[in-house]
């Protein structure tokens, strides 16, 4: 019985390769590829050894298997066609073959023969290709995620390279202005006021160079911090108090509601929290028209608080959410910025919740927004939420040598308990 079928299948087999020939070069506009000229010649020869065998695998698989990884090395879009169109072409000029070459009956049993192996050789081929398919696309995607980790390595070299190179002639004009101011003759108003100008505009550029060297610190886990206990309301209290004449000026308000927890003692660095929270309210401030009001709230959960900094602002799209804390991810238009810290939408270099976000890292806590849209007429307002952790030992052996009279912890930090 299998030698009979063997027999027609070898009646067919010229003509069906012809055959396939001709139907690809029709398929083709150009000339047909090598690799697929030779597996149209090889695949009969592996197709009759599958036939005779129950596991059809071992010949007629690596011939496949070969096909859809060479595709894989050299690209997915240079072949017109793919394994399984190709398998289905064969198939068909198989069955056309068969019925020019034998008797109807003869072709029809071939034909049986032959189908189960087409159609076990055609599953066997979609799994390879979806394989091959996606081995490529994360090749692809490890190679797209290289080349955006070398991106963002560049903007932050270049950031601290810029900051560094930026600094030196910063201190030459504020050494210069401030020898200038004393060799001002008595009663020169007029050159005074000019120097104020100066001093304002290098005070500004000191502020933007110092945020570019945080945040070139933040990009390099090179942020240290300074341990030590702090009351959060104080803190919050010294903030409130440095922003008291702007927000009088954009006749604002600003609240700092005592709430539990933030009367309690916990390690933090006072320096770097007063600066993420500045940056914070500043921002509330910059983006709340004149006459809102911005609070800031809390509540005390198991080892942690978490504060709110509200405002009545513009609000902030929820797709921007997340890209507000990249750095230089300040949104609207570049050319309608300014260099004012507290005028309305008055904009900046997009570094203040990057270091906000860096900084409350740096702690063990976690910074988001929420905010429902972007709306300057309704002005749905934003709220920044900031978990820290309450730290009643501090985190590190230094700090815990420094203040082990308040612990009653005899000098051990959190990794010594
Ligand atoms: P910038 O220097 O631009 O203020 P930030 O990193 O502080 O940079 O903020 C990034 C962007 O997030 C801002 O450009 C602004 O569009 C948006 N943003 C931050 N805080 C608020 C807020 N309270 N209300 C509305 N938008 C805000």
């Amino acid at each position: 019985m299998l030698t009979d079928i063997l027999a027609a299948y070898d009646a067919v087999k010229t003509a069906w390769t012809a055959e396939s020939v001709a139907r690809l070069k029709t398929a083709y506009s150009q000339p047909v590829p090598a690799d697929i000229s030779v597996f149209v010649q090889e695949f009969p020869a592996a197709l009759r050894i599958a036939m005779m065998q129950h596991d059809r695998t071992s010949e007629m698989f690596p011939l496949l298997d070969r096909f859809a990884r060479a595709k894989n090395e050299n690209g997915l879009d240079q072949r017109e066609i793919d394994l399984a169109s190709l398998l289905s072409l064969l198939q068909q000029s198989f069955i056309h073959s068969a019925g020019q070459c034998l008797a109807a009956e003869q072709a029809l049993e071939l034909v049986e023969a032959v189908l189960p192996v087409f159609q076990q050789a055609t599953s066997w081929a979609i799994k390879l290709e979806m394989e091959t398919y996606f081995s490529y696309m994360a090749q692809e995607l490890a190679q797209a995620n290289l080349t955006l980790e070398q991106l963002d390595r560049s903007k932050s070299d270049f950031i601290a390279i810029a900051a560094h190179e930026l600094k030196t002639p910063l201190t030459l004009i504020e050494g210069y202005s401030s020898m200038l101011r004393d060799h001002l003759p008595p009663g020169a108003s007029e050159p005074a006021l000019l120097l104020d100008g100066v001093n304002t505009g290098s005070k500004r550029l000191r502020q933007i160079v110092d945020d570019m060297i945080d945040v070139s610190l933040i990009d390099n886990c090179l942020l240290s911090l300074h341990f030590q206990p702090i009351w959060l309301e104080r803190l919050l209290r010294d903030i409130q108090h440095e922003f008291h004449s702007i927000v009088l000026q954009r006749r604002q308000t600003l609240e700092v509601l005592p709430f539990p927890g933030s009367q309690e003692m916990t390690f933090g660095d006072p320096e770097r929290l007063a600066q993420a929270f500045r940056n914070l309210v500043a921002n509330a401030v910059k983006y709340t028209p004149d006459g809102g009001s911005i609070r800031i709230d809390g509540r005390k959960l198991p080892g942690f608080v978490e504060l709110l900094v509200q405002d009545t602002g513009i609000g902030i799209q929820p797709e921007h959410h997340t890209r507000i804390f990249e750095k230089f991810g300040r949104l609207g238009d570049a050319a309608l910025h300014s260099s004012s810290k507290v005028a309305f939408k008055g904009g900046g270099p997009g570094l203040g919740l990057p270091i906000a976000k860096g900084i409350i890292t740096a702690h063990g806590g976690a910074i988001w927004v929420e905010s429902e849209c972007r709306d300057e007429q309704r002005c749905p307002g934003s709220v920044f939420h900031v978990l820290l952790p309450l730290r009643k030992t501090p985190p590190d052996d230094r700090s815990a040598r420094l203040f082990h009279p308040l612990t009653g912890l005899e000098g051990k930090s959190e990794n010594q308990r």
